[in-house]
């Protein structure tokens, strides 16, 4: 029996093909700057994004990392979500490594901030407050695309208080897709984006940040403190040159898997299904019981899923239609 893991897009393998293109990588020594295949990656990523220059980099921690360090000094201030990675789940990272405060807020449904709150807490110059320097939004949160409307009022905040704009965009071509947009017109707004190459993108390991010459420089030097700088790494540009080509189109095959699992689900008693913009829906159970209970059925038939009562089932590129079906079927014997 094949195993159906909808936990996450990043539990995608590299395809034979990826793993060729790979294997034949030119590659230098990207520490001194000698890795051809890093320097077209980065130029082909910066191009693409409408922005100036372009780092790699492991993983979207780091790139985000990176770029809350490089906008931010020691006592100066990011607003973000509670739920937001650059906040949540990143280790406080900024704070421990640079110092740097966080601000979060609650997320809107729609997975916005409420910019008229973020506005109340840009604080004034003033030696008892930390000096406010960033606004870190997210794109795709939660699997919803961010309406670009929303992304300019942010940006005209930011403008109108002297602030600096981040995004990550870790699922930012999930966005591209579903709103049919270009990268460099979802980037527009922002003085630099993460994106992962390691999600939907199907690489093993790899993300870019982007932004202005000046602002990557910094992120430069701050990923060789971080211990970032890696060698042969154009092993990695390769794969991530590969999704572009190869990854980037095929991702509405994830969104409509994700929305015939939403509509099939939403047929079926004691569960709630959330509409599906991208690759994930959400389903919400009446008790955590009952999520464990369909989560140990599911796992009998070889389809992992989260363990919780708001259960994230997200589709990628090992998930297929018939995959699509034999989960259905079991969600509607297990729910039965
Ligand atoms: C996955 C993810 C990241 C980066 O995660 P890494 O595992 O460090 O690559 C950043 N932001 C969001 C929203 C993510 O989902």
């Amino acid at each position: 029996m094949s195993w159906i893991d909808l936990r996450s897009d990043t539990v995608t393998q590299p395809t034979a093909a990826m793993r060729e293109a790979m294997a034949a990588a030119v590659v230098g020594d990207d520490v001194y700057g000698d890795d051809p295949t890093v320097n077209a990656l980065q130029q082909r990523v910066a191009q693409l994004a409408g922005k100036e220059a372009a780092l790699i980099a492991a993983s979207g921690t780091q790139t985000n990392l990176l770029a809350l360090l490089s906008h931010c000094q020691r006592g100066e201030e990011y607003l973000v979500g509670q739920e937001y990675h650059t906040y949540r789940y990143e280790a406080g990272g900024a704070a421990v490594l640079g110092g740097i405060v966080p601000q979060p807020f609650e997320i809107e449904a729609d997975g916005t901030l409420d910019l008229a709150a973020v506005a109340k807490r840009i604080k004034p110059n003033d030696p008892h407050f930390p000096i406010t320097r960033l606004l870190s939004l997210e794109n795709t949160h939660q699997g919803r695309v961010i309406p670009q409307a929303y992304m300019q009022q942010a940006r005209a905040l930011v403008d109108a208080h002297g602030l600096k704009l981040h995004l990550d965009g870790a699922r930012i071509f999930n966005a591209v897709v579903a709103s049919q947009t270009s990268l460099a017109e979802l980037a527009a707004p922002f003085d630099s984006v993460s994106i992962c190459f390691s999600k939907g993108l199907g690489t093993p390991i790899g993300s870019v940040l982007v932004g202005s010459k000046s602002f990557i420089a910094r992120a430069h030097r701050w990923r060789k403190m971080v211990g970032g700088g890696m060698r042969q790494a154009g092993i990695i540009a390769a794969a991530m040159d590969y999704a572009l080509d190869h990854h980037v189109e095929r991702l509405t095959d994830d969104h409509q898997h994700a929305q015939q699992l939403q509509a099939g689900l939403s047929k079926l008693a004691g569960i709630q299904v959330d509409p599906a913009q991208t690759n994930m829906v959400y389903v919400h159970f009446e008790s955590a019981t009952a999520a464990e209970q369909v989560h140990q059925q599911l796992k009998q038939q070889g389809i992992l899923v989260a363990n919780s009562p708001k259960m994230r089932l997200v589709t990628h590129l090992g998930i297929t239609t018939e995959d699509v079906q034999r989960v259905l079927a079991a969600f509607q014997q297990a729910l039965a």
